[in-house]
């Protein structure tokens, strides 16, 4: 797969003949996630940033196909739970290839890694983001690879939940980072500063936001160069630090009028901004790598006409797809059946004799919370009509869960023209399964 990749995927771009077949053969609602699309936008940002090493932060989509297919592709996987290490193993990965990034982690988490480190991973980089972690690590025997990570003080991305670089959960104020480090290269092997910055940047705002917060980055990382490094020949190889990395937080364009991220402005100010640094960069994308690779098909079971906006009830909820409850965040919608086998036109409008009218669809939950739209302009939605939720990579299946005793949904895989069950589908047994007292 080569950088050529489109750097968009609409969801007019799919097969919507090829989307109606998977929707009668395996039911709906159905997330469907095509796996060589994932390499490509793997391929492409990996290529775009050139003598930077791109990781895979697996928290976007931990399904063991998606991890096993970077994997092949060369990415290594930047995990942020111990369970995302055990899923990180389970789909191939070698365990000193890992990076695990902690924030508050509860004691089974540290346990667990500890563990893991000590039996199987003396390679492991532990990310710390909190001084008490440092304390915690040592008294569990921990002496290995750390990394710190930095609160640079200033947040970037699509909403504020997800704006970590100036939220105090995350990371070491910048100006405190000179110091904590001379402390942990005491008692670890300190190799990298690590940084998050936000999720889903893709406004020249918000690059200016991630600019400016690499740029305090940079100072610390500097000054622990010359603190730490003081006496030994500048050059990565006997560096003070291996590695500094940036995190992920790269956007993908989600509605259709919005550009896709310029890589190579991107790639350029992370250059110019460490370039004085003489460890080598990293980035962790998880949202830019599998986004646009997979949508929800569903259907509609009813149509109700309503004075602004007719009410299209389908059968995804927010148990299916959250984030639109969560984030308020734009998705996609395309009527499949109105549109021609070849998927028509990008506006929504073309490939079909239907009108275009203004819809809210929502699922079955009794929340109002649980609308995937409201008011967008779909063409003539009908009873037993396939819809098709785009841009359902990052956060979609992952966020999935049983609210409203929602058995999970399934999925299906795509590569090289073939079909495989990825999860298959949940049923009413699987609601009760660690229930006890029956
Ligand atoms: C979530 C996360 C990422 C990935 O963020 P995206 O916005 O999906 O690219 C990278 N690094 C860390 C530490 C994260 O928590």
């Amino acid at each position: 797969m080569s950088a050529d990749s489109p750097r968009i995927r609409r969801l007019a771009d799919w097969d919507h003949d090829a989307l109606s077949g998977l929707a009668a053969e395996y039911g709906t609602p159905l997330y469907v996630t095509d796996l060589d699309r994932v390499a490509a936008n793997y391929n492409r940002i990996d290529d775009a940033f050139a003598g930077i090493e791109c990781m895979y932060a697996a928290k976007a989509n931990t399904g063991q196909a998606v991890v096993a297919r970077l994997l092949e592709e060369g990415a290594h996987i930047e995990c942020a739970a111990a369970g995302e290490l055990h899923r990180a193993v389970e789909a191939g990965a070698e365990p000193n290839t890992l990076q695990y990034t902690a924030t508050n982690p509860p004691a089974n988490d540290l346990d667990w890694v500890v563990d893991f480190w000590e039996t199987e991973a003396p390679e492991l980089t532990v990310t710390i983001g909190a001084t008490d972690t440092l304390d915690r690590l040592e008294a569990r025997g921990f002496d290995g690879r750390l990394a710190i990570r930095v609160n640079p003080g200033i947040g970037a991305g699509h909403h504020e939940k997800v704006a970590t670089g100036k939220d105090a959960k995350f990371g070491i104020p910048h100006e405190d980072v000179p110091v904590v480090a001379a402390d942990a290269a005491e008692r670890f092997d300190l190799v990298g500063l690590h940084a998050h910055v936000g999720s889903g940047m893709l406004t020249a705002e918000d690059l200016d936001a991630h600019r400016r917060a690499l740029e305090r980055v940079a100072e610390a990382a500097e000054s622990i160069e010359a603190d730490l490094g003081a006496g030994q020949d500048s050059g990565a190889e006997d560096a003070a630090l291996e590695f500094v990395d940036v995190g992920g937080g790269f956007g993908v364009p989600y509605r259709e009028d919005e550009a896709p991220l310029d890589l190579d402005a991107v790639a350029d100010y992370l250059h110019e901004t460490f370039d004085a640094v003489d460890a080598r960069l990293k980035v962790e994308p998880g949202r830019y790598v599998v986004a646009d690779a997979s949508l929800v098909l569903t259907e509609v079971n009813t149509i109700k006409p309503a004075a602004e906006s007719t009410v299209v009830g389908v059968d995804a909820s927010l148990a299916t797809m959250i984030r639109p409850a969560m984030f308020d965040s734009y998705h996609p919608i395309r009527n499949i059946s109105a549109h021609g086998g070849d998927g028509g036109t990008e506006d929504g409008a073309g490939g079909t004799d239907r009108e275009t009218i203004p819809a809210s669809v929502g699922g079955p939950l009794c929340t109002s919370a649980d609308v995937f739209c409201t008011g967008r302009l779909i063409a003539e939605p009908r009873r037993g009509d396939l819809l098709a939720i785009g841009n359902t990579g990052a956060y979609g299946i992952e966020l999935a869960n049983q609210f409203h005793s929602q058995p999970k949904p399934a999925e299906v895989g795509l590569s090289g023209g073939e079909v495989s069950v990825l999860r298959g589908r949940e049923g009413y047994e699987d609601l009760l399964d660690h229930e006890r007292l029956r």
